[in-house]
């Protein structure tokens, strides 16, 4: 229950601080955490919610990432952050992400016109049969694959023993994208970006913090997307949650952006319906823009 839980998160932290129960608690604190996940499963408390990513003049998504959430009957809403590490240690991560992009690529049906981001973890792309996956869910929800992107973080990268480079490649002919997410962030190589071909870089939030005070992380941006341009793969900027930090961006070129300044992540009905309000709003301001 509750203490299971807490413990686990205490487990998570414990590689860095003092605390280091034994190993057999270890094994049985670990255990607990992924009964409860199976059951979790079972009893459909887990839910996709759905952060709208949008053009670069900021008035239209162009595709929405899919973020797990947990919602859990006594503790409420629980964030990826607090429990996905353990499913990472254990084959449950793959019972989650089956479920992740099954459910996004099912919701992506109803929502024309919207490419689905899906966040891959490196336990899953690692798994031989993850291509298949991809490819039988594309037929059964009958979506065409570009509609589909998937979000890799280049720890996966690190090496190539699991046969990452070749599970890459068959994606790709199977036609989904992959974009490289969180880049910046860790051991970023601009090799990676010779030796795989993303379709999209997602530049992280810590870049876009210190855009309003920090010129080297302005020049950084700025050679990001225009790198991007360069070598032809498309840069989405992450975080985006001041007006100072947009205009900043749309001075510079014409990236993707995400961020609470544009919508936090929402359960499917509210996305749709917001995605009506943000269209209404917008006609609105041509309309506006016509009377004068
Ligand atoms: P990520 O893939 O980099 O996703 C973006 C995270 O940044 C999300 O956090 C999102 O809510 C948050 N975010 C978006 N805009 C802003 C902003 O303007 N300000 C701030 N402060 N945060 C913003 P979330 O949903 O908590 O997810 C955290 C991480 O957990 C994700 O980072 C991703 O690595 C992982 N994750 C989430 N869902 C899944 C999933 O279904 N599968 C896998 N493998 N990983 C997932
Ligand atoms: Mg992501
Ligand atoms: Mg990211
Ligand atoms: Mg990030």
């Amino acid at each position: 229950g509750d203490i299971a839980l807490y413990q686990a998160k205490e487990m998570g932290r414990a590689r860095h601080v003092v605390f280091q129960p034994h190993m057999e608690e270890r094994i049985q604190m670990r255990r607990t955490i992924e009964e409860e996940i199976e059951r979790a499963l079972k009893r459909h408390e887990f839910e996709n919610f759905y952060q709208p990513i949008m053009d670069a003049k900021g008035e239209k998504a162009v595709a929405a990432e899919a973020l797990i959430r947990w919602n859990h009957p006594t503790r409420g809403q629980i964030s990826p952050g607090t429990f996905l590490h353990v499913a990472e240690e254990s084959q449950l991560i793959n019972k989650i992400g089956e479920w992740v992009l099954e459910t996004a690529m099912k919701d992506a049906t109803h929502l024309p016109g919207i490419r689905m981001c899906v966040n891959v973890s490196p336990n899953q792309l690692r798994h031989p049969d993850f291509p298949s996956l991809v490819e039988k869910l594309l037929t059964r929800y009958e979506l065409e694959p570009d509609r589909i992107e998937l979000e890799v973080t280049e720890e996966v990268l690190l090496n190539d023993a699991d046969g990452v480079h070749e599970t890459l490649k068959e994606l790709h002919r199977i036609g989904v994208r992959v974009a490289l997410d969180d880049f910046g962030t860790g051991y970023s190589s601009l090799s990676y970006l010779r030796l795989y071909n993303f379709d999209k870089i997602k530049i992280d939030r810590s870049f876009v913090e210190d855009l309003d005070h920090d010129v080297d992380a302005q020049e950084i941006v700025r050679a990001l997307i225009s790198l991007g341009s360069a070598i032809n793969v498309d840069i989405c900027v992450e975080g985006i949650e001041r007006k100072s930090q947009f205009k900043f961006l749309a001075n510079v070129g014409d990236p993707l952006m995400q961020g609470f300044l544009f919508a936090r992540p929402m359960p499917l009905t509210k996305f749709r319906l917001w995605r009506e309000g943000a269209e209404d709003a917008a006609l609105d301001d041509i309309e506006l823009v016509e009377q004068l």
